[in-house]
């Protein structure tokens, strides 16, 4: 039987990430994906991908998005391809929404480079966006677009390229593990490793059915869509990547990026639950297409044309929204990296990294508590009631 030192499950995100970093610390690794690289049936497709500095999910975030910025661009320049472009992120809700209140306090607390727009300074600055007075929006201009298939691209050649191999179209059926290692059951046969990492995504509660809490799946559907005129207005260099609480509840959150040859794409969190990974309805109904369509004819008026093309994608909540980046319990040779919810995407580099020292050198330098399974166990209750769950945002 084989041995490694490693194995990684799933090629998306997280995994390539992992396995790249691993590599390059000199772990002998291998990475086990069910499907092919850049396959559509996951959480990592899609062209484009938000990486917001100014981060309402709170400010223990933001030492891990600028760490996932720097080796994003690391990457780049190693890898001689565009993988990231610095448009801002423009953040934009109603005068009462506590979102954009949120991101605010987290960007102050953090010194985040951050400013304040007027639905009119907004209207000036970025013509494609059509905010109605009293829209308040805040620019984060450290912020920008991510471009999925081709980071995933770039770790998986970094890892191979550090002596990692990856097994491809090759599904994990199960694991075991004693005081010696673990042994890993796939459709190909069986392996042995000093660790194993489970980065499996939406199917991360198939493999690890013992997680103190359930995975929510859902199923989200995004649209690229064809300018009717004007259509520089929805160029990178004129338009932010941005997210829009419109007010209304999770349904009425949008959020898009510009043009960068396909249409300028727009999404709403209006997600279907699904039951498992492996069964997601993959047609689009008419009403969740009307949802978005409304918003841009309302709010980007000149990209309301045909849609040009839309694909469906998972996301994988864990109850509170945040990441799960920890050992599992009393299986210290296991590391679970998933999963990393709606947001997940721009901190894949560093969650990487992070999976690689976790692996090595048995700690993190960055706070990981935030992402610990043990925050979902039983406690007393919090003085001032349970936590609120925050809104979705990507
Ligand atoms: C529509 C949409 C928009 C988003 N927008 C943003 C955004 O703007 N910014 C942002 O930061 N985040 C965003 N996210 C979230 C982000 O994309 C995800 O958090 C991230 O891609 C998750 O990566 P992953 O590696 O955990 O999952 P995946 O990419 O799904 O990878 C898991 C992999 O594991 C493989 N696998 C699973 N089980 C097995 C097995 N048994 N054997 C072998 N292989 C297995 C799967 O096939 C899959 O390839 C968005 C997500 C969606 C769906």
């Amino acid at each position: 039987m084989e041995r490694w030192e490693a194995i990684v499950v799933g090629a998306g995100a997280m995994g390539t990430s992992a396995l790249a970093h691993l590599a390059r610390r000199g772990v002998r690794a291998l990475g086990v994906e069910q499907f092919s690289l850049n396959h559509a049936h996951g959480s990592s497709h899609g062209r484009t991908r938000l990486l917001r500095t100014v981060y309402a999910e709170g400010p223990q975030y933001v030492p891990w998005v600028l760490r996932a910025r720097e080796l994003w661009q690391a990457l780049e320049a190693e890898t001689h391809r565009e993988l990231f472009r610095p448009t801002g992120i423009l953040q934009l809700g109603g005068p009462s929404g506590d979102q954009l209140d949120r991101a605010l306090a987290s960007a102050r607390r953090r010194r985040v480079p951050h400013a304040r727009l007027t639905a009119a300074q907004v209207r000036e600055r970025f013509p494609a966006f059509h905010p109605a007075d009293g829209t308040r929006a805040v620019f984060d201009p450290g912020g920008g677009v991510l471009f999925p298939e081709r980071c995933l691209a770039a770790h998986a050649r970094v890892a191979e390229e550090r002596g990692a191999r990856w097994n491809f179209n090759e599904r994990v059926r199960a694991w075991s593990a004693d005081a010696d290692g673990v042994t890993v059951e796939t459709s190909r046969g069986d392996y042995r490793a000093d660790q194993l990492v489970i980065a499996a995504g939406a199917w991360v509660g198939h493999l690890v059915p013992s997680l103190p809490f359930h995975p929510l799946v859902e199923r989200q559907s995004v649209f690229w869509f064809e300018p009717r005129r004007n259509e520089m207005e929805f160029a990178p260099e004129r338009m932010p990547g941005f997210t829009w609480d419109a007010g209304g509840g999770p349904d009425r959150y949008f959020y898009g990026t510009p043009d960068f040859g396909d249409g300028p794409k727009f999404a709403g969190f209006s997600g279907h639950p699904v039951a498992s990974a492996d069964r997601v309805p993959r047609t689009i109904a008419r009403r969740e297409r009307d949802g978005v369509v409304r918003f841009v004819r309302q709010r980007f008026p000149d990209a309301a044309g045909p849609i040009r093309s839309e694909t469906t994608c998972l996301f994988t909540h864990t109850p509170d929204r945040d990441f799960v980046l920890d050992r599992l319990p009393g299986r210290a040779r296991v590391v679970v990296a998933s999963p990393c919810s709606g947001h997940g995407f721009k901190f894949a580099s560093v969650i990487g990294e992070a999976i690689a020292e976790l692996v090595v050198d048995g700690r993190t330098r960055l706070n990981r508590r935030p992402f610990s399974l043990a925050r979902f166990r039983p406690r007393r209750a919090r003085p001032g009631g349970p936590r609120r769950r925050p809104p979705r945002a990507t």
